[in-house]
């Protein structure tokens, strides 16, 4: 998994330093000699990543990572601030401005290669989470990137795990002013805990008394309902080759002892804001494929997934023997409502008729509208004598009671027809039983309408 780095510092010598080691690891790198340069690389999408030096000339670092992080087209390129001395102050600042991560000159080899690997594979998932959700986007779906720049990271729900008192008892002070927070001092009901406790963070000390703390990293990692919530490691800064191992299974960030409290809650407000962000755009991906198997007015199933899924229905039905029906419904002169009332009378004509629908059909039964004012229903394991009763029931739950429109203020009369039939025949195609079934529409039609007519195989 390789990326494409951005390495911004107005001296030369310390961009090529950072180029080779990055090169060495074949990561593919871009380079910047000043803020102005960097915005515009930014912003042409061009880089993943992005290690940017604090003090430069034109714009400082903080400026730049600020621009980049309100800005909704380069706020999710994650940035890595590169401070010339480890200096708390400048370590908050660019927190404060929204940097996601610290290197401090000079830079070790095995931090700075931990740290662009684990930013790399969430730029990558990020990435395709994002190209889904625009595609929803182009559909109509508000911008998660939107609300995600909003977002301040305060009020989640953080787990921690730490198991010293005097260490969770200032920890746990220090972030209720944010969070609502949970403490485990027993690390073997924490994994227990995490999962059933649906977090935003985990916090966990890998200074535990017998107890290896990345273990239960990695436990989380690999559990389902923990699998995506962020985890922040807590060490002294002698168990810091420990740490590595951290981020290399997917710790997503950590902090040294002794604590420092703004950094500790800004970090928690970036691992947070990250967390809604991915859970925005996963369930904007969620919508956008039931937007595709579903219609949007009746909230039935499309046609492209009736077509579909019947096709798995009948081979269902051929293996096991048994027997599959299916309906074609039309609505009886749908035209003169529209044309008498407007076509948005017809619309809540349609999404009464599902509703209707709804209720007359079982669970396995399959319902979709096929076209404008036409509907197919599948039902698996019925025959045609039972299936002729549910369109009956079907057709006098229409022509029985008159539909309401134009806001309830009028009620009108409405039928329906029905062609129906069954697929007998082993391995018979689809387009056959519906090729049949709108015969015996077109008859229903034709004898009058407000009528089911059946047509055996
Ligand atoms: P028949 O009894 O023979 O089925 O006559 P009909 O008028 O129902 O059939 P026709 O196919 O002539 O007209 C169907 C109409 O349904 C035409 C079309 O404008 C309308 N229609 C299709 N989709 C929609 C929709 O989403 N909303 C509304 N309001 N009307 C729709
Ligand atoms: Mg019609
Ligand atoms: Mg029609």
């Amino acid at each position: 998994m390789s990326a494409r780095i951005l390495v911004v510092d107005d001296v030369p010598a310390n961009v090529k330093l950072l180029e080779a080691r990055l090169s060495a690891e074949y990561f593919d790198v871009m380079t910047a000699s000043n803020g102005t340069e960097a915005l515009a690389i930014c912003h042409r999408a061009e880089c993943d990543i992005i290690l940017l030096d604090v003090m430069m000339p034109d714009i400082d670092g903080f400026e730049v990572c600020r621009r980049l992080k309100t800005d909704p087209a380069t706020h999710h390129i994650p940035v890595v601030m590169v401070t010339a001395l480890d200096s708390p102050s400048d370590r908050n600042r660019g927190l404060e401005a929204g940097a996601d991560d610290f290197l401090t000159k000079p830079v070790s080899d095995v931090v700075l290669i931990a740290r662009v690997r684990s930013l790399t594979r969430l730029k990558m998932m990020t990435d395709e989470l994002r190209m889904r959700a625009i595609t929803s986007l182009e559909i109509g779906m508000q911008a998660p990137e939107r609300s995600a720049v909003a977002d301040t990271g305060k009020g989640g729900r953080i787990l921690l795990v730490d198991d010293r008192p005097s260490s969770y008892e200032r920890l746990a002070t220090i972030l209720a002013a944010e969070h609502t927070i949970d403490v485990e001092p027993n690390p073997t009901e924490a994994l227990f805990h995490a999962a059933e406790g649906n977090y935003d963070l985990l916090i966990v000390s890998l200074d535990l008394n017998n107890f290896d703390g990345l273990r239960l990293c990695s436990q989380a990692r690999s559990l389902e309902r923990t699998r995506h919530v962020p985890i922040l490691a807590i060490a002294d800064p002698e168990n810091s080759t420990r740490l590595l191992r951290g981020l290399e299974i997917g710790v997503n960030d950590y902090l040294l002892r002794p604590i420092d409290k703004i950094e500790l809650l800004a970090r928690a407000r970036t691992q947070i804001r990250r967390r809604r962000y991915t859970d925005h755009l996963r369930d904007n991906v969620q919508n956008s494929i039931e937007m595709a198997i579903t219609d949007a007015l009746t909230g039935l199933h499309n046609r492209r997934y009736m077509e579909s899924h019947l096709a798995t229905l009948a081979e269902q039905a051929s293996t096991r023997g048994k027997p599959l029906a299916l309906m074609i419904l039309d609505i009886d002169f749908f035209k003169s409502i529209n044309d008498n009332y407007g076509h948005d009378a017809g619309d809540d004509v349609l999404r009464e008729f599902a509703v209707r629908v709804r209720k007359s059909i079982r669970g396995i039964d399959l319902a979709c509208r096929y076209g404008g004012e036409e509907f197919v229903i599948v039902m698996p394991e019925t025959d045609l004598h039972v299936a002729g009763m549910v369109a009956e029931r079907l057709r006098r739950s229409i022509a029985g009671e008159p539909f309401a429109i134009h806001k309830g203020a009028k009620r009108i009369e409405v039928t329906i027809s029905i062609g129906l039939t069954t697929l007998e025949q082993k391995g018979e195609a689809v387009a056959d039983v519906l090729k049949r079934a709108d015969t015996a529409l077109y008859r229903a039609k034709h004898d009058g309408r407000n009528r089911v007519v059946s047509q055996a195989a």
